[in-house]
């Protein structure tokens, strides 16, 4: 990842008013000094514990400098750079917050209206999709609980922390998605991972997601079943479902799948063979 300092050279080197462009370099030091205590807060793990006190460039007022620095530095030829690396981060521009949106804007994790000064800091810059930006805006962390997760600092993906049970209802299955958060967790890491799931609203997101993975499959569940019985649904799910972890450990589908293999109600037939139409929230 580009340091602080380069990122913001490459917004404001181009800048064409000369008085404003020499007031932007002579930010450039409280500029690198902020990107400094942000990688040691963040390295601490106490970036709810920053002061928007330090995070100010002198002589510039904050919204000009945002307005100067990233709002017209990322649409220079320098500043354009910055971002397409950025943006081109994620695996199949999947939403690093939801996991499941397309990556279409980049959000200041911690908001530039509060810390003016990391607003071109690649670290500080995450991409995510519109819903994700519009959930978060202007929040942050106060607590190490309420710290959301950062996707360049928060590697959880290398764990099985997602599950879900199934739920039978009038003929039709549904499934209910929760945090599980693996033995080697400490109490700080599972009320985040918690909060962020509540917050962006995933228990629902998902359940919408597992609908349509159980209506796709049930053409080929019905035909599992005629050949087999509930023997043979259980080998395609778990299946589908291995294939899907062998790419993501908390893919929703792949949990999705997992849980009706060992739904022996689904596999048997007996319920959840219509398409499902209820959708759960958390
Ligand atoms: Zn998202």
């Amino acid at each position: 990842m580009r340091k602080a300092s380069d990122s913001y050279q490459a917004c404001v080197a181009r800048t064409k008013a000369e008085e404003r462009r020499d007031r932007l370099l002579n930010a450039a030091n409280a500029v690198q000094q902020a990107g400094q205590a942000l990688r040691e807060a963040a390295a601490a793990r106490n970036l709810h514990d920053l002061d928007p006190k330090g995070f100010k460039v002198p002589e510039i007022a904050d919204d000009d400098f945002v307005d100067w620095a990233y709002e017209n530095g990322m649409q220079t030829v320098g500043g354009r750079v910055i971002r397409d690396e950025l943006m081109a981060a994620p695996l199949n521009e999947r939403c690093p917050l939801c996991r499941q949106g397309t990556v279409r804007q980049l959000d200041h994790f911690m908001p530039k209206s509060h810390f003016p000064a990391l607003c071109v800091d690649p670290l500080n810059l995450v991409p995510v999709c519109e819903r994700c930006n519009l959930i978060k805006g202007n929040k942050r962390p106060d607590r190490a609980e309420n710290t959301l997760l950062h996707p360049y600092l928060d590697r959880v993906s290398h764990e099985g922390w997602l599950d879900a049970r199934s739920i039978h209802d009038s003929g039709t299955v549904r499934l209910r998605f929760f945090v599980s958060p693996p033995a080697s967790w400490d109490a700080t890491l599972i009320a985040r991972v918690k909060n962020h799931f509540r917050l962006f609203e995933l228990g629902k997101r998902y359940a919408i997601e597992a609908n349509r993975a159980i209506s796709d499959v049930t053409y080929s569940v019905e035909r599992q079943r005629k050949r087999g019985g509930a023997r043979m649904v259980r080998f395609y799910l778990e299946d589908e479902a291995e294939s899907r972890f062998a790419v993501d450990l908390n893919s929703c589908e792949g949990i999705t799948y997992r849980t009706l293999a060992a739904d022996d109600l689904y596999c048997e037939g007996s319920s959840g063979q219509d398409s499902p139409s209820s959708v759960s929230s958390l």
